[in-house]
Order: structure tokens, then sequence, then C-alpha cells
């Protein structure tokens, strides 16, 4: 077979791109681009590195949600301290504030003159976050400990929370958490279920504020034992 006078016997592999079969001296073929095996070799290349390395370009911008977690932890632990600052060292109730006929400001209402920033309410792994009526609540996906801050009487506009004075180890006492989405929009933390409520969205590990500012990725059952963190 011929090919511009070429005898396709002498040709010594397939050419891809744009070449040209030229004959040399003697049978010597001079090839430009790549042959057909060159090109599966540097596929199966690129192949293998996108496996390897997609994982790990996943696992960066995971880290980076979570440091965005913790950080908005800490702004709502500032926050918390500032209006304690202003109530008399009263940690912000869950709910007060009892208007007839509703539950009173959520605590993401309360907060908000301290924090003027809606976003920081919203987890970057949960934008979504829920709300329990937008007229007394805004969408959140961190949830607060209703061991320190919940009308245990029910909701009033008496508020129960604790004076930080009368509280032992605030460093050991959890405020804020990465709440599941889907349950009570208020994030409560009753004793009996606390722990179902925590959302270990971050590698399995859910972001915890505490009361003396600082914030960290524990489990769930870690917040339990060997020290019970959610009860003073
Ligand atoms: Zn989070």
């Amino acid at each position: 077979m011929q090919v511009s006078g070429v005898d396709m016997g002498n040709c010594m592999a397939l050419q891809i791109y744009g070449g040209q079969f030229r004959a040399g001296q003697g049978s010597t073929v001079h090839r430009h681009g790549f042959t057909l095996v060159e090109l599966l070799v540097v596929v199966a290349i690129i192949a293998v590195l996108a496996a390897v390395l997609f994982p790990v370009f996943s696992r960066v911008r995971q880290k980076s949600h979570e440091v965005t977690c913790v950080s908005n932890l800490k702004q709502l632990l500032a926050a918390s301290a500032m209006y304690a600052q202003d109530y008399d060292r009263t940690l912000v109730p869950a709910r007060a504030g009892t208007a007839p006929g509703t539950l009173g400001y959520s605590w993401c209402v309360l907060l908000q003159p301290y924090l003027k920033s809606e976003q920081i309410l919203l987890c970057p792994l949960e934008r979504e976050g829920q709300v329990a009526a937008r007229t007394t609540d805004l969408p959140h996906s961190y949830g607060i400990n209703f061991s320190l801050t919940f009308n245990a009487g029910g909701f009033s506009s008496a508020p129960y929370t604790y004076r930080i004075a009368a509280l032992d180890d605030v460093s050991s006492l959890i405020m804020f958490f990465d709440l599941k989405p889907g349950l009570e929009a208020m994030g409560s933390s009753y004793a009996t279920d606390r722990l179902r409520r925590v959302d270990g969205r971050h590698f399995g590990r859910a972001n915890f504020g505490f009361l003396d500012g600082h914030a960290k990725g524990m489990t769930a059952e870690e917040t339990a034992e060997p020290k019970n963190l959610w009860l003073p």
C-alpha cells in the first residue's frame, strides 16, 4: 500500500497528530507527534494523578470549611461575651423577650446587635440553616446549649440563664455546636438527646464553641465522656 509514495510497511509507528509520512535515508522514518502507545501512557498518568489529587483537593476544601466554621463559633462566643457585659454578666438566653402568642426572640436575633452579620450563624457545610419563624428567628446551622440557656420553666419574659460568675470551669462548657439539619430549629440540647443533635459534618466531627471563647472539633461522644461538657 502506498501513502504519498511511502511504503506503509516501512513506517515504524502510526502517526497521530498532524505529522506527515516521510521517508528518510534507507528505511528510516522520521516521526512527528505521538504514537498511540505514548498517548495512552500520558492518558493513564493523568488518570492516576487525578485519582490521587482530587481527594487531596477535596480534603483541602473541607479543611478550609472547618477553619471558617471554627471562626464563626469564636465570633458567636465573642458576641455572647459582649451580650453578657450588657446584661449583668448573664448568658444570652436561647429565647427571650416573649411577645403574646410567640416563643420570644431566638438567641440568633438577640446576638445580632453584636454580630452584625447573619452569615456567621451558618456553618459553611450547612449554608441553608433552619429557622423557627422568620419574625422571631434567623436561619442558623449552629445549636445553643439549652442546659445553660433554656428557660426550664417554660418560655417566659424572665429567661432562665446562667450568670457567668456562677459557672466553675468555663473552658469545659459547650455554648454552641454544629447542629444536625432537620432537628429542632432552636437547636436544643436536652440531656436525654443532646448527642443526636450534634452533626459530625467535618470528617465525622462537629465543631464546638466553649464558654471561655475557644472552639474545636470533637465527636459527639467525646463531649459526654470522660467529662460531660454540657452541664455546669
Ligand atoms: Zn461546622
